[in-house]
């Protein structure tokens, strides 16, 4: 391989990962969620690497689930957003997956399917998201109905999901932890909680099920506010790639499309192989930080399809070669998701194809 530019994984970081998130929530169970190749890095090779060390792993449809089946994973499989459409029910109920029912929809195709098998439920409930799930007036006669169904296994995981555990100054998630608490306590069934944030931040979020995605691999769902369980984690992606050529340019000296950025002083200019068509921002603007033999230079320029130019007048001696880490082991992703006006996760979801992911 010739090309530079490739997202490293560290799967020692990603182990360190999965063993904070046990060791914050030691009563919990750990559902591992995977979704969205999981998160940019690879489903398989991730998936393969947490089996031992998780208790079940999450996905948002069926395709995605039957990757991983299809790859010798075991492990039980949530459908996080439940089937949409009766048939995968059948599906499901033969590949040990387990379907999330939020709507009286799902609840009909539950109820009328003839399965070989039937079903590890969870029973989503709506306490404020306001996405999915059922109004919790009408929790329990969802709960009754499931635990009653020929096709469930008996009493369903009862659920819910925050909208802002990463907002930990706000009071909206200990409102949906008291409605949560308040339609489940009479339940007595298993309950699942915590996201990433919820696990970090809320300890009442725990229960007996804790389903982190984005802090399995390292990055802070606190983006770059500072929270001290989110300081333990260890990047499991780094974007790398080098400087390919490096030019001097005079004061009043423009570089990259459209001029955005113009010399102030005589400055020395390092272009390196990576862009947008590698899952860089875009609309990283000038300024977002660039780790150049693992010292911080300012972005200069727009981002380019295959290229970003950076201004490494302050830097010794940059040359051709020299490494580059566009994100990762040594700058977190939210220090460049912020500039660019987006937030971690999208950057990591949706890092293309074209970007080889190497184990290291
Ligand atoms: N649980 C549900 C229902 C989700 O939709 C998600 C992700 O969106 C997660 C858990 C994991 O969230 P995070 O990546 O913040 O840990």
């Amino acid at each position: 391989m010739s090309r530079p530019s490739q997202a490293r994984l560290d799967l020692a970081a990603l182990r360190h990962n999965v063993a904070l998130a046990a060791e914050l929530a030691p009563n919990a169970k750990v559902m591992a969620v995977v979704k969205a190749n999981a998160y940019g890095h690879g489903a398989v090779t991730m998936a393969r690497e947490l089996e031992p060390r998780v208790d079940a792993m999450a996905v948002a449809c069926l395709e995605e689930a039957l990757e991983l089946r299809e790859s010798g994973i075991h492990a039980p499989i949530l459908l996080l957003e439940g089937v949409f459409e009766p048939a995968e029910l059948e599906v499901a109920a033969r590949e040990n997956l387990w379907v999330t029912v939020d709507n009286a929809v799902q609840l009909d195709w539950l109820e009328r399917a003839r399965l070989a098998k039937p079903l590890q439920c969870w029973l989503k409930i709506d306490t404020g998201m306001h996405r999915l799930g059922v109004e919790p007036a009408r929790a329990q006669a969802y709960f009754e109905r499931i635990a009653g169904c020929s096709n469930s296994v008996g009493k369903p995981v009862v659920s819910t999901h925050f909208s802002s555990a990463d907002e930990t100054e706000r009071d909206t998630t200990q409102r949906q932890l008291a409605l949560f608490e308040q339609v489940t306590a009479p339940l007595a069934a298993l309950r699942s909680a915590a996201n990433s944030p919820g696990l970090l931040a809320w300890p009442a979020s725990h229960y007996d099920w804790v389903r982190p995605g984005y802090m399995l691999w390292g990055n802070s769902p606190f983006g770059s506010a500072l929270q001290a369980n989110a300081a333990r984690l260890r990047p499991v992606m780094t974007l790398c790639s080098a400087v390919i050529s490096v030019r001097e340019v005079a004061t009043g000296d423009s570089v990259g499309y459209g001029e955005s950025w113009t010399a102030s002083r005589p400055s020395r200019i390092a272009t390196v192989t990576v862009g947008y068509g590698d899952g860089y921002p875009r609309t990283a603007g000038n300024g977002t930080p660039v780790l150049v033999n693992g010292r911080r230079a300012p972005l200069a320029g727009r981002v380019s399809m295959d290229m970003i130019t950076v201004d490494v007048t302050d830097l010794e001696a940059v040359k051709v070669g020299d490494p580059v880490v566009l994100w990762g082991e040594g700058l977190p992703v939210a220090d460049v998701a912020e500039p660019a006006g987006t937030i971690g996760y999208e950057l990591l979801t949706r890092m293309p194809q074209r970007c080889p992911r190497v184990v290291v």
